[in-house]
């Protein structure tokens, strides 16, 4: 096997330099665990960015991928595949009736949820209602549609010109979205977590009047669960915590354990806007990729995974505000279910997090201030003592 500082520079030389790479290399997981190119072992609290729900390489999806592969791994959506079937089958049961849409990633999931708003704005509203108001700070996608979507202006520097048809309010504040709206307004997209800009939270009244407001004035509530979708909220999805349904959401990241896969979820009366032809994907729903969500599923489900977010995501909450007694750093902890952030009050985010990694522990840095966690669902108690004992040896 070659050396941690051959592959870097073949990557160096090979690979756009569109990551910042952290000074690590990843050659084996298992369950909430790593092991890099040196032998050494890691607790895994990043999860691929809020992918491995049930942690690296678990036996059910590692049987259900071996299995598929060896039988048969895609055909094209011209024909009927029972696997996607059965997996929109169970989403369906999963979310109360929702259908599904199949691609291959969050950004085209979002693409697709565009498009279907879109459409069905067509048959539904007046020619030129086509407007998303979606919030600042928000993530959508790097494709071009989904950075025209995302309320970062660092996403969208150097890219223009950007579709038209977006405009972006403060989250948490519904007069803002009641001014921003007008008769064009078509729909309001959100992240009911902001994962990407560091763990910000909708408030529950907002995001009833936020419904609400949706229902007046005839527009549709998207909702962008890639990140704090299926299981990690505390719940099979976001809204179900909040007390609301969306019109159409979509979910990608953790569905098939790593395998890619992105989903568009629309309501009965909205979901049949699309007719064939409207829109598809070669790749979207593979007989592979919905063998490996069908066995992510239900393995959840066994297990009871979203439960045990809730659970332990309170637990790893507590053991960091108890750490926050100690460190005069950390301002403030935050999170719902297993998406936590503990915001430093100095710019010293990825200082600590490199120290974290020199120690054995994996999560990421949100620009100078916040410390994400997404670990794996199936995190125990343990594994947070020992995430916390290495944070504090760091901070
Ligand atoms: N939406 C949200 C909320 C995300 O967090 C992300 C990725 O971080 C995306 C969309 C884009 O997903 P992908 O990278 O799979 O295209």
């Amino acid at each position: 096997m070659s050396t941690l500082q051959e592959i870097q520079e073949l990557d160096q030389s090979h690979v756009m330099h569109t990551y910042g790479r952290q000074p690590v290399c990843f050659v084996r997981g298992e369950g909430a665990r790593l092991w890099d190119t040196e032998g050494r072992e890691y607790l895994d609290c990043l999860a691929g960015i809020a992918v491995y729900g049930l942690g690296h390489c678990h036996p059910r999806v590692t049987a259900a991928i071996r299995e598929q592969a060896g039988t048969l791994v895609h055909t094209s959506n011209l024909f009927t595949n029972a696997q996607q079937a059965r997996l929109a089958a169970l989403l369906g049961e999963l979310s109360g009736g929702y259908k599904a849409f199949f691609g291959n990633s969050g950004a085209e999931a979002n693409e697709g949820a565009i498009k279907l708003a879109r459409k069905w704005g067509k048959l539904n509203r007046q020619p030129g209602c086509v407007e998303i108001i979606t919030a600042l700070n928000s993530f959508h996608g790097r494709t071009m549609l989904t950075v025209s979507a995302t309320g970062q202006e660092k996403i969208k520097k150097y890219f223009d010109p950007l579709m038209p048809g977006f405009a972006h309010v403060p989250l948490n504040d519904l007069a803002a979205l009641e001014t921003a709206c007008g008769e064009n307004t078509l729909a309001v997209m959100l992240e009911l977590v902001q994962g990407e800009s560091g763990v910000n939270l909708c408030d529950p009244e907002y995001v009833k009047g936020v419904r609400r407001l949706c229902d007046e004035r005839k527009m549709l509530l998207i909702l962008d669960e890639v990140q704090c979708g299926l299981g990690r909220a505390g719940a099979w999805f976001a809204w179900q915590r909040y007390g609301i349904q969306p019109d159409i959401f979509t979910l990608a990241k953790p569905i098939a354990n790593g395998i890619p896969m992105g989903v568009v979820m629309a309501r009965p009366g909205v979901a049949e806007a699309f007719q064939p032809g409207d829109h598809g994907s070669t790749f979207g729903g593979t007989h592979l990729a919905c063998a490996a969500a069908l066995a992510t599923l239900e393995t959840m489900r066994d297990e009871r995974l979203p439960e045990r977010a809730e659970e332990m995501g309170q637990y790893f909450v507590g053991r960091l505000r108890a750490l926050q007694e100690k460190h005069g750093k950390i301002g403030e902890v935050r999170g719902l279910g297993l998406m936590i952030a503990v915001a430093l009050n100095v710019p010293e985010a990825k200082a600590v997090m490199l120290r974290c990694l020199e120690n054995g522990l994996v999560f990421n840095a949100v620009g100078d201030t916040i410390l994400r966690f997404l670990p794996p669902l199936i995190i125990t108690r343990a594994d947070v003592d020992q995430a916390v004992a290495i944070l504090d040896g760091a901070l």
